[in-house]
């Protein structure tokens, strides 16, 4: 092989898995390499997938879309963060925001100044000194390209997942995907390496290939399926099993934030689109009936349902591998860790960076690519799931669901990062985890986890300086988010016609 040869690279599955994969393969390998992207009407996508993490722009600004197309074209809104009501069990709430938190002192992250100052009696909640928690709370957003204000705000999107895979669709198919409409019913192996050859489709077709991508969904028809990946299952620390998704006319409140409120069994979702909002309840359904958590879901809704309640069970856990032969799987078909931090898309879009960055020159799929992805897919998918499984472990709500949570055997690695917060505050960051320590610690802190000390570091700022330092900075904070427009406004000037109340 040389570095003029060619893939010929076979999707199978148009979900959003499918159609980011299909147009980043265009936008970065369109002259090296054809693609087809195979999918059945017959089948539909899962479809939900509607809140995304500030990652999204890596996608969105290499692919070179415009912001403002695609707000329009996704019923987009901006989101700030995610806010989790009632996971203390005592009404109150806390905000896991984008961006950083405060602002650290030389060596000293701002985490620690503000354990000493709360030691020393003089700081506020942890969330005033977020500018993305103060703009979220007053329901303010703006964009540092659509304003003279300079926000410097972190954010990302809620956007509609079916119009969104949509979109890619229209890109790739413009970059020179084909697209075939057709029901996979096998699929041709290589009698001596057993490497795939060919999708077989219904009618007798065949879709000939050197690579394939496995985008099929909860089915995993190729990497599961075909080559028979064992699962991971990893309920044990993710107990949910079970999703109700139904969307709703929208509210007066235009959130520019999710919502995720702790319920008997699990967790609600909420969240604004220009056109409607999206609901969702996530629950594990040996503690709560399917009828149950769909009445619960339905008696909550801050507008009319649109729709029925759609079910789907799903065992969070991963593939042993990603990528097996020459087959990779991305989505669903990869694994599925619930949605409680909006990770899925970003790890298909991060397996797909991956992916490009370990392929050689000559296109030639050794082993040690192959090798590479998986280990670091591996660390990657285990660090999130801990993060994830924080949530659940450190809430104090009563009820058995929640004990049951409370009293888990924790991932080796998530027990030591919290006993090292319990110490003094800290955490060190690991091999490019994709949640940093201002997640950890709003989360942690959000969830009652408070360190027994601080870090000496912070004993090098002056005790009378620091009430001082946190006034400035809360208050800075707090007059910046007070002249942003409010998101309703801010998104109508982005699309460039008033944002849509309901359909
Ligand atoms: C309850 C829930 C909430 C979620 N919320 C979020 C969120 O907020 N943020 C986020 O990032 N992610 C979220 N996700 C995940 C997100 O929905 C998925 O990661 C994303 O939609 C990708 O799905 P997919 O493309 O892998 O699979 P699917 O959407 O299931 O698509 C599978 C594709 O494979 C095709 N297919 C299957 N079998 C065959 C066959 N035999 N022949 C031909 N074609 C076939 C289907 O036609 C379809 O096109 C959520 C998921 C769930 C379950």
């Amino acid at each position: 092989m040389s570095q003029s040869s060619r893939l010929d690279i076979v999707i199978a599955g148009g979900g959003t898995a499918g159609w980011v994969a299909a147009a980043t393969f265009a936008r970065f390998l369109g002259n090296r390499a054809s693609i087809t992207l195979v999918e059945s009407d017959e089948i539909g996508t899962v479809g939900v997938g509607e809140a995304t993490i500030p990652q999204i722009h890596n996608l969105i600004v290499g692919l070179g879309l415009d912001q403002a197309d695609f707000l329009r074209r996704t019923n987009a809104t901006f989101k700030l963060g995610i806010e989790f009501f009632d996971w203390s069990g005592d009404g109150a709430s806390y905000i896991h925001s984008f961006g950083t938190t405060g602002r650290g002192v030389g060596l000293i992250p701002f985490r620690q100044l503000w354990l000493r100052g709360r030691g020393l009696g003089v700081a506020k909640d942890f969330g005033t000194y977020s500018y993305n928690v103060v703009a979220a709370r007053l329901g303010r957003m703006a964009t540092n390209s659509r304003t003279n204000t300079i926000p410097d705000l972190a954010y990302a999107y809620h956007f509609d997942a079916s119009l969104f895979a949509a979109m890619l669709r229209d890109y790739a198919e413009e970059g020179g995907v084909k697209r075939v409409e057709g029901l996979i019913v096998d699929v041709e192996r290589d009698g001596e390496s057993g490497d795939l050859t060919a999708l077989l489709l219904n009618g007798e077709r065949r879709v000939p290939g050197t690579f394939f991508i496995d985008c099929t969904g909860f089915r995993s028809l190729l990497l599961g399926k075909a080559f028979e990946v064992p699962y991971l299952d990893w309920s044990k620390w993710l107990p949910c099993n079970s999703a109700l998704a139904v969307p709703c006319e929208s509210s007066d409140a235009f959130r520019p934030y999710t919502q995720a409120m702790a319920r008997r069994a699990g967790w609600q979702w909420r969240i604004p689109l220009q056109h409607r909002t999206g609901n969702g309840h996530v629950y594990c359904n040996d503690f709560i009936s399917d009828d149950e958590a769909a009445a619960a879901l339905l008696e909550t809704l801050d507008g009319a349902p649109l729709a029925d309640p759609r079910p789907i069970r799903f065992t969070s856990g991963r593939r042993a591998d990603f990528w097996s032969h020459n087959c990779l799987a991305l989505g669903l078909a990869a694994g599925f860790m619930e949605p409680l931090e909006s990770t899925s898309i970003h790890l298909v879009q991060s397996a797909l960076a991956r992916l490009l960055n370990v392929l050689p020159g000559d296109l030639a799929l050794t082993g040690s690519a192959r090798e590479t992805f998986n280990r670091l897919s591996a660390i990657e998918w285990a660090r999130i799931r801990d993060f994830i499984t924080l949530h659940y472990f450190a809430n104090r709500r009563e009820g058995e669901f929640w004990d049951y949570c409370r009293s888990m055997e924790l991932p080796p690695t998530l027990a030591e990062k919290i006993a090292l917060f319990r110490e003094a505050g800290n955490f060190m960051r690991e091999e490019d985890e994709l949640f940093l320590d201002d997640s950890w610690g709003q989360v942690m802190i959000g969830q009652g986890i408070m360190p027994q000390s601080w870090s000496p570091l912070a004993d090098n700022v002056p005790a009378e300086d620091l009430g001082p330092f946190l006034e400035t900075l809360a208050r800075s904070y707090r007059l910046k988010a007070e002249t942003l427009p409010m998101h309703r406004q801010f998104v109508a000037g982005v699309v460039g016609e008033p944002a849509r109340v309901s359909q």
